[in-house]
């Protein structure tokens, strides 16, 4: 696996790419942000490594001209200590993960693996529209205002956001979601999802959650799911 690393931090930098090429990947030092994109544009990578505060053009507006490209390599973003606005912004213009410095490197190796091996049921972060779901750190996040949520209403969303698109019955999410807790005979989903609403869809225009008269619910951004029922 190809892998580019953007980093200015010549340390750094050489520290991850030895670590990383004892574990078997191929890896590309870029040390500001022009450059990396110079690379980018010429090779193919599996995967690019990207520290955010960069001299030329930093890490923001790199991930912004890529997914701007449509190119969907994974971007593992590297950043600061408590840098947690920096981390919403990157993850917002469509960075997939982060790690903030410093970190453990085998929890580096961990999230490329991860990252590599991305799909709908295997990422860490998912995203539909404006909302992402962190499913390490439980953290939900709407057009970048953070959400509260609890144990439950936590296992909701991350139900809806792994089935997205299409209908996913009461059935499914008593027996998913609720699973023996279930208690046959109440109305115990439809409360949920109504706490859910309120955090998530309240007061955005765009509506994720939609309920399907007697069968269940679908989670889109797009209204032309919502014919098919
Ligand atoms: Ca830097």
């Amino acid at each position: 696996m190809k892998i580019l690393l953007i980093e200015d931090e010549e340390k750094v930098a050489g520290f991850i790419q030895r670590g990383l090429q004892a574990e078997g990947f191929s890896v590309d030092i870029a040390s500001d942000g022009e450059k990396g994109e110079r690379k980018l544009r010429r090779q193919t990578y599996d995967l690019l490594i990207l520290d955010l505060l960069l001299p030329k053009k930093d890490g923001f507006e790199i991930i912004k001209s890529l997914r701007g490209d449509k190119s969907s390599i994974p971007i593992l973003v590297l950043t600061a200590r408590s840098a947690t606005e920096d981390i919403v912004r990157g993850l917002e213009l469509g960075a997939d993960d982060y790690l903030v410095k410093p970190f453990a490197f085998s929890e580096l190796v961990a999230r490329l693996r991860s990252l590599a091996r991305r799909d709908k049921t295997s990422s860490i972060i998912l995203k539909l529209a404006d909302l992402q779901l962190d499913t390490v750190r439980h953290q939900a996040v709407r057009n970048g205002s953070k959400i509260p949520l609890t144990r439950r209403e936590y296992n909701l969303l991350e139900y809806f956001l792994r089935h997205p698109y299409s209908l996913v019955t009461r059935r499914q999410l008593e027996e998913e979601v609720w699973g023996y807790d279930y208690d046959p005979g109440t109305n115990i989903v439809d409360v949920y999802i109504n706490h859910l609403r309120k955090k998530i869809d309240h007061p955005h225009s765009i509506k994720l959650i939609h309920s399907v008269r007697g069968r269940g619910y679908i989670f889109t951004d797009r209204p032309d799911d919502l014919k098919k029922y």
